[in-house]
């Protein structure tokens, strides 16, 4: 579903990211691992158009989509969340979470003035509350968005993302900050969204989590991927525990 080729990224001299190539096949869970500063956010933000790469190509199901902007590439059916959410003042939980339904987009402007409700506005409101409920954000749903805690933007990032029912879903940190009580229920969300058919990327540092969650990681040092391997052979891995040791 998602084939990188031969990316780099330079931030002035800096050399973030060199040579990066991966595959990721429909259906599989991946999880991306790497140190702080490994290049692991900006590897999402350039697969999803957020950062244009210095050199490097990103295909989405066999179609070329290197720096197709963030809005745009939802639409072809890829969706991230943000490592630390920003969220709009002037709306609620729950509209945030309905405008990020990408068949909303030409609806929208009338929901916000108070318009009759279509159809579609009511399914898109029933699924944002079912998402909102699952991750434990019902009792916030009508305050603004940008007045809820760290954790629960970060959950609200992963409504949002759902909200644009993407084939291939990105979540970068989507347990940093959240109640270990609500990792079980975030895997165990993913698991079933992968069931239905969705591929996800999750960059993580919570090896517990990993194990759980993923099938396979790529592990990322300072720019370079040194490793893919299923979850349990990591700690076998000399380059990736290398890396983690920082002895590379
Ligand atoms: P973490 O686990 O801490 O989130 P990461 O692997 O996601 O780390 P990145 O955010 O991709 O790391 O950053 C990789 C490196 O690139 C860092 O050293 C960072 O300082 C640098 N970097 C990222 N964005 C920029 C930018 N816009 N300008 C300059 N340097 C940047
Ligand atoms: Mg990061």
């Amino acid at each position: 579903i998602l084939e990188v080729r031969n990316l780099a990224k330079a931030f002035g001299a800096f050399q973030v990211l060199e040579d990066v190539a991966f595959q990721v096949q429909k259906g599989e869970i991946v999880g991306l691992l790497g140190p702080n500063g490994s290049g692991k956010s900006t590897l999402l933000n350039i697969i999803s158009g957020f950062i244009a790469p210095d050199k490097g190509t990103v295909m989405l199901d066999g179609r070329d989509v290197t720096s197709v902007p963030t809005f745009r590439i939802v639409n072809e059916g890829l969706a991230r969340t943000f490592q630390l959410p920003i969220m709009p003042q002037k709306m609620s939980v729950l509209e945030v979470a309905m405008a990020a339904d990408t068949t909303m987009h030409g609806v929208l402007p009338t929901l916000f003035r108070g318009a009759g409700f279509c159809k579609a506005e009511r399914d898109t409101r029933e699924r944002a509350m079912q998402l909102l409920d699952e991750l434990l954000l019902t009792r916030v749903m009508h305050l603004p968005a940008s007045a809820i805690s760290g954790g629960q933007k970060k959950l609200l990032g992963i409504v949002c993302a759902l909200m644009a029912r993407p084939r291939l879903l990105m979540l970068d940190e989507p347990t940093a900050g959240v109640h270990p009580n609500l990792r079980q229920d975030i895997v165990r969300a993913l698991h079933r969204l992968n069931d239905q058919g969705m591929t996800l990327v999750i960059v993580e540092h919570d090896m517990h989590f990993i194990r759980e969650a993923c099938n396979r990681c790529i592990v990322l040092d300072q720019g370079h991927i040194v490793a893919s391997c299923k979850p349990e052979e990591l700690a076998s891995n000399e380059r990736v525990v290398q890396a983690y040791l920082g002895a590379s």
